[in-house]
């Protein structure tokens, strides 16, 4: 099995490392020391961390070592280290969520995601960048600056979740967490050639995450396979207590569908309102040659159609920020957080003191948000937004479920265009709204939806990534469909995407300076 391991530790999958690690032919903490290396490398360009936690993980990676070398049954990732977007809180290390409002903010508890990811021994390298509260395609809305996309540091990686996006695609983790409240992990995945799922709601606990919409808000595994993001995937979930929401049944069988990749006789339905107009022409080639490929696979392919999904988009921005502006009344300068003292009040009221913090912590998206979804539910239009928003909402989940009675699963692209340049849609908030069309539906309806490489556009290079959606609690049929993709394109291909990536600029490593 040596000769499967990459020699270089970072570019190995996450798969090939548990191999290695469990053969005992490489230590959790060479492969973790291994990645902070990288990081101090690259990270300077691509600002894909907020903060590096590397006393912790080598901590981390030298316990499950030592309770390797004592024989003690590790799960099947243990040794692998992963990166933490910051929507998650971490006992003990920082947890800003892209926010001047939660700065230097270190929580007292711990998400039960990150939770497990200890328990199963994953060492955490640190947290990724995104969007601040998650709102955003871009982590432009960070309040640290933008994380860049490897492929193109000029451009997005996507977002919410662009920290953990470009951690992966630059090999500075093999494996990320996200969470997905509109696309934030696939869209991100998307644009970088990576692999995200957004696990049915309820799939995966949401104890802990820093809530942006909680109807909507899902967390999921990030990883540069489908096999990869499989296995995290099964750590990652299963029934919590602490989550009134967790769906209290075994995690559907992800990891077996991945290694099967087994598409003969699926049924796929391809989305009639998810392409054609308004998508760039090198997206829809790369997405109908990867239809083709499922075909060649054994699968069946016809089209559907779900005319609900045209007001997706509308109904989502209305029932986000009403969600989002009561979720954010907790930041409120007094239980943690910023505090700002009013300019040239000598003994402010309280409220005072809110509105100077609040107006100080929030970015430009959050203050929007916050005053759309107030606005949303205020009394007297409450029914004309927020009423009518939860019916169309209703007549999505409708269209899907009409849907699934026809196919196993339904396919699109992710996202309209591949990664456009920074701050070429950062003063239009429509604009940017719109790289989600294609992953709200999912959210809205609660079913569980990927994304995976669909190789490059012709007209620009850059990474196109194709969506699979499934019905509630069929988890495993997006990895069967991803992998069986995933292993046509790799021969086409002659190896994975990422290793048509650039270069990226390396700084000097100094290791005993
Ligand atoms: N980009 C979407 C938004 O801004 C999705 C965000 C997310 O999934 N967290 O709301």
């Amino acid at each position: 099995m040596t000769s499967d391991l990459h020699p270089d530790l970072t570019r190995a999958s996450a798969a090939h490392l548990a191999r290695a690690l469990a053969d005992r032919q490489v230590s959790s903490v060479e492969v973790t020391q291994a990645h902070l290396d990288r990081i101090t490398e690259v990270d300077a360009a691509v600002h894909a961390y907020l903060h590096v936690d590397a006393d912790g993980a080598l901590a981390a990676a030298r316990q499950v070592d030592e309770r390797r070398a004592s024989k003690e049954p590790l799960g099947p990732l243990a040794g692998v280290p992963i990166a933490v977007k910051d929507v998650m809180t971490t006992k003990g290390m920082p947890t800003t969520c892209g926010s001047r409002i939660l700065e230097g903010w270190v929580p007292p508890y711990e998400a039960t995601v990150v939770s497990r990811l200890r328990a199963a021994g994953l060492p955490i390298l640190g947290k990724t960048n995104m969007d601040e509260f998650a709102m955003g395609s871009s982590t432009e809305h960070s309040a640290y600056g933008p994380s860049r996309n490897p492929w193109d540091l000029d451009r997005i990686p996507g977002g919410s979740g662009g920290g953990s996006s470009a951690a992966l695609a630059s090999f500075q983790a093999p494996l990320a967490t996200g969470t997905d409240t509109g696309g934030s992990i696939r869209q991100p995945a998307a644009v970088t050639g990576t692999v995200g799922t957004k696990p049915t709601y309820g799939g995966v606990s949401r104890y802990g995450l820093v809530a942006l919409a909680s109807s909507l808000d899902q967390a999921g595994p990030c990883g540069r396979t489908v096999l990869d993001t499989a296995l995290l995937h099964a750590v990652m979930g299963g029934h919590d207590p602490r989550d009134s929401t967790s769906i209290d049944a075994p995690v559907p069988p992800v990891v077996e569908a991945a290694r099967a990749g087994d598409v003969r006789g699926l049924r796929i339905g391809v989305v009639r309102e998810l392409g054609g107009e308004g998508y760039q022409a090198g997206v829809r080639a790369r997405f109908e040659e990867s239809v083709q490929l499922l075909v060649d696979a054994g699968a069946t392919v016809v089209e559907v159609s779900c005319p609900s999904f045209e007001y997706a988009l509308a109904t989502y921005y209305l029932i986000l920020p009403s969600e989002a502006s009561s979720n954010l009344a907790r930041f409120d300068a007094m239980r943690y957080g910023l505090r700002v003292h009013p300019d040239g009040v000598d003994d402010p009221s309280a409220e005072q003191v809110m509105a100077a913090s609040r107006d100080a912590g929030f970015g430009d998206e959050v203050k929007r948000r916050i005053i759309l979804g107030t606005y949303a539910l205020s009394s007297g239009y409450y029914d004309a937004y927020y009423g009518s928003a939860q019916k169309v909402r209703a007549l999505i989940a409708q269209d899907f479920a009409r849907a699934f009675e026809q196919v196993d699963v339904l396919v699109s692209p992710t996202a309209p265009t591949t990664a456009f340049r920074l701050g070429d849609k950062l003063d239009d908030p429509l604009a940017m709204y719109l790289n989600d069309i294609a992953t709200i539906p999912a959210n809205l309806a609660g079913v569980p939806g990927m994304s995976l490489p669909a190789g490059l556009a012709e007209e620009d290079g850059l990474p196109v990534g194709f969506q699979v959606l499934a019905p509630a609690m069929r988890d495993e049929r997006l990895y069967a469909v991803g992998s069986a993709l995933e292993r046509a394109l790799a021969d086409r291909w002659g190896g994975p995407l990422l290793d048509r990536a650039p270069e990226l600029p390396v700084a000097t490593l100094r290791k005993d300076a």
